[in-house]
């Protein structure tokens, strides 16, 4: 793995949120049984594979459980650090989640955080597919070779990956089970600084 985000220069960072930049007890598990949800099968996958009551109950189960962790979330450390050191760069920053914007609003609110673009699964299909990541880049006005995504989870490399996107991903808890999908890998979020700082000279 590189050092540096070399080649072209960053512009943008667009962050994945739980897990990523927030520590929530969403409990996937639990929602899944309570929805019936096939332990092998992703949620919202799932939910849209429904027929429409069943649809909707499935849905509202989700959002609430989502709105409850929302509320509960946590900020991992060194996410104000590197919002200021991006800030300071003129750095645009943006939100891809497959989260609902009700919940993400809930987050965003509690911890004081402002993005310039967010982009929830209300927006576009949501990762891995390459959309969300797409509409990002063009709400911020910014080349697809001038961003790099940080995500914590296998779905955030792959959408990064189709979209042309760099990515890092990170892994608080030493999981390193989808490095090779991604072009960086650091344990904490301050280490995307030294990713992003320019090499002197
Ligand atoms: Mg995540």
């Amino acid at each position: 793995m590189r050092d540096k985000f070399n080649g072209e220069v960053v512009k943008g960072v667009i962050f994945d949120l739980d897990g990523t930049l927030i520590k929530s007890p969403l409990n996937f598990k639990k929602i899944k049984e309570k929805i019936q949800c096939p332990s092998e099968e992703s949620i919202l996958e799932y939910i849209n594979s429904l027929k429409e009551e069943k649809r909707r109950k499935a849905l509202r189960v989700l959002i609430s459980s989502e709105v409850n962790a929302a509320r509960d979330s946590k900020l991992y450390p060194g996410v104000k650090e590197v919002m200021n050191y991006l800030k300071k760069r003129k750095i645009k920053i943006a939100i891809v989640t497959r989260n609902s914007r009700k919940a993400v609003d809930i987050v965003l609110n509690k911890h004081r955080l402002s993005f310039d673009a967010l982009i929830t699964r209300e927006d576009a299909s949501p990762k891995p597919s390459a959309k969300p990541l797409i509409v990002a880049s063009e709400l911020l006005g910014i080349n697809r070779k001038n961003l790099i995504s940080v995500g914590d989870y296998k779905y955030d490399l792959i959408a990064s990956r189709k979209a042309g996107i760099k990515s890092i991903l990170v892994t608080y808890e030493g999981n390193q089970e989808y490095q090779n999908l991604a072009d960086w890998r650091v344990s904490s979020l301050r280490e995307i600084i030294k990713i992003l700082t320019p090499a002197p000279g």
